[in-house]
């Protein structure tokens, strides 16, 4: 936890969180062991005694979220990889750029993880850092995504969007999510029927990324050395889901 919560000065997490149950995704597939840091974060007995809840998974509190400014470089570079399986990944990051357009006060830049098991980043979005809307103001938000939505999720953000007329959302993802299911692709399309504007992640978004929400020490990034043909890999199946 010590890791998690230096990554991201300013983090706002539930501290009610006890062990982590199951984790139906890292068990499946084990070709890529996550990296010790994310396997820490998993294990961490409870902080100073203050919870005494049991680790049942049904008393877990709704959302495991946590937020900051910049995430640290080494969960960047594991969870943003686009590689075509994401073992281990268990957790989406969603990075974003909220521009509210004159009048307003700046632009809201940041990161949100969460747990696929437990309450997901977008809705966490519309909860913490957008909760709010102005008809009057004119909303760009951009997010860039270690893997795109799930149906659930897609279908909320559908709604959203149909009810924020002007609020204008793009999300480009470094990993497609589950592209095979067909309530997925569903999602996917119904997204981008309400506006929203979705990509895969270009090695040039990578290093922006990088750039603009990782502790990146002023490290320049290098991109590994498939991100391109990945890119192209997941932009041919979204292009097949969207056409
Ligand atoms: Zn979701």
């Amino acid at each position: 936890m010590a890791d998690r919560k230096s990554s991201s000065s300013g983090a706002v997490s539930s501290r009610l969180t006890v062990k982590r149950k199951d984790r139906a995704e890292n068990e499946v597939k084990k070709e890529e062991n996550p990296p010790k840091e994310g396997e820490n974060a998993e294990n961490t007995p409870v902080e100073n005694g203050e919870n005494t809840e049991k680790p049942e998974p049904m008393e877990l509190p709704p959302f495991e979220i946590i937020s900051g400014d910049r995430m640290d470089p080494f969960f960047f570079k594991f969870q943003f990889k686009n590689v075509e399986y994401s073992s281990g990944r268990n957790k989406t990051f969603l990075c974003y750029l909220v521009d509210q357009g004159p009048g307003a006060s700046g632009l809201l830049r940041g990161f949100i993880e969460d747990e696929h098991v437990s309450g997901h980043a977008e809705e966490a979005f519309f909860q913490q850092v957008l909760p709010n809307y102005d008809p009057a103001l004119k909303y760009t938000v951009t997010w860039y995504m270690s893997s795109s939505p799930c149906s659930a999720c897609a279908m909320k953000l559908a709604e959203i969007l149909k009810a924020r007329k002007s609020l204008h959302l793009s999300i480009y993802s470094a990993r497609l999510f589950e592209w095979e299911e067909p309530e997925i692709q569903a999602g996917l399309k119904a997204l981008a029927a309400a506006g929203c504007k979705l990509r895969m992640m270009k090695p040039l978004d990578f290093t922006y990324t990088w750039d603009t929400f990782v502790e990146n020490d002023e490290q320049t990034f290098m991109p590994w050395e498939d991100c391109q043909e990945n890119y192209e890999y997941y932009q041919d199946k979204l292009a097949d889901i969207l056409q």
